[in-house]
């Protein structure tokens, strides 16, 4: 989807992914297959493009840092991304900058977990502090004979871990941050969003909080992308606790999946204003051009093909948008698209945006 944007400004773009005819790849010719843990690979690549992106906050930040010191922009920079790909590192940088997060603890060995349970009670989170998405490297953990199988689960001792108090959330809000290389900054609308399993299931925009909620979690997404020095899309996932306080769950440098419905209901989509950012040039109005709008993942129910068998039943629907991504293969839980639907008045967005995905056996 940013490519999509980036070729609607005339821009040629290059994509680097492990395996070939990947979604990006199929919408530009210019595609580059190797990991981007290889520094070969990742050179290649770079040797091709006059500007680096990222689409995700996996790649080391070392591996960045070689190609800025080798004379490549790369936005968001390695400075940026050695702040916030290892999930402890950036709770640390969050809460120097004095922005609210969960309390947390580095978690080396059983005996850690087992403090944070005396600390935090139960139940409490261990979290992988690297390559985690769609709460792949999250687990619940209810009481102490549950630790040890959550740490083996997680990877550990291989994969580094840590914890987190859990928060009795009254909702999850979201929003995104678009910085300019000049540190010139927008921020979009409030959306409340809805993870199931750790995975976003939807998301309404405008969010149904007050004006003050709105503005604090203004503040602390400006904030945020100030610290770590965000250029791009910040994502910034959020708790509002049930006193009404607000704490930023995470960081994501990258366009988000909880900002997917700005490409209908705002005046310039994530994807414009990540390229907007990027290539150093002003930046585009985030604001809402709809009431209202909602955004439903679309996840497999099923391991198999990734096509949609009974899409023409969905379109049946036929204002909502429907974006399939063109990944070959589903599996039970895993993103192959969405589904926006803008409107008058969000719930009512939301409850097409669901029929929807009712009506797709993806
Ligand atoms: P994603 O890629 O979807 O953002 P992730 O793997 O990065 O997911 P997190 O954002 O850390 O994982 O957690 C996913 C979801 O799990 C959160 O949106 C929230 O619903 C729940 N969760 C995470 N941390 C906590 C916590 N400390 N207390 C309560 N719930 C939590
Ligand atoms: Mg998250």
């Amino acid at each position: 989807m940013t490519i999509q944007a980036a070729q609607r400004l005339g821009l040629r773009v290059a994509v680097l992914d492990a395996t070939s005819g990947s979604p990006a790849a199929q919408v530009t010719p210019l595609e580059f297959v190797g990991s981007w843990q290889d520094p070969e690979a990742v050179r290649r690549f770079a040797a091709a493009c006059d500007v680096i992106t990222l689409e995700n906050e996996f790649i080391d930040a070392e591996v960045l840092a070689a190609l800025e010191d080798a004379g490549k922009p790369v936005f968001p920079d390695s400075a940026t991304i050695a702040k916030i790909q290892d999930k402890l590192i950036q709770k640390q940088h969050l809460s120097k900058a004095g922005l609210t997060v969960a309390p947390y603890r580095a978690v080396t060995g059983e005996a850690d977990a087992l403090a944070c349970g005396q600390e935090f009670g139960y139940p409490f989170l261990l979290k992988a502090r690297r390559n985690a998405y769609d709460g792949y490297g999250n687990r619940t953990v209810r009481n102490a004979q549950e630790i040890a199988g959550a740490m083996r689960e997680l990877g550990f001792p291989q994969r580094t871990l840590y914890a987190e108090k859990f928060v009795a959330f009254r909702s999850e809000l979201a929003t995104l941050v678009a910085r300019g290389r000049n540190g010139n900054a927008v921020v979009y609308p409030v959306v409340e969003t809805r993870q199931e399993h750790h995975i976003c299931k939807w998301v309404l925009a405008p969010a149904r909080v007050d004006r003050g909620i709105v503005a604090e979690v203004e503040r602390l997404a400006l904030a945020a992308a100030e610290t770590v020095n965000a250029v791009g899309i910040l994502g910034v996932e959020l708790f509002l606790g049930p006193d009404d306080a607000v704490l930023i769950n995470e960081l994501a440098p990258r366009p988000h999946n909880t900002g997917h419905y700005s490409i209908e209901a705002c005046a310039t989509s994530q994807f414009e204003n990540h390229t907007r950012a990027v290539m150093g040039w002003p930046l585009g109005d985030p604001s809402l051009i709809v009431p209202a709008a909602a955004m439903v993942n679309l996840l497999g129910k099923r391991n198999g093909p990734g096509r949609g068998e009974d899409l023409p039943a969905a379109l049946k629907h036929a204002r909502a948008k429907i974006h399939l991504y063109g990944k070959a293969e589903s599996r039970i839980g895993r993103k192959l698209g969405h589904v926006t639907v803008v409107g008058e008045e969000a719930e009512a967005c939301l409850r097409e945006g669901m029929a929807v995905d009712a009506a797709l056996t993806l």
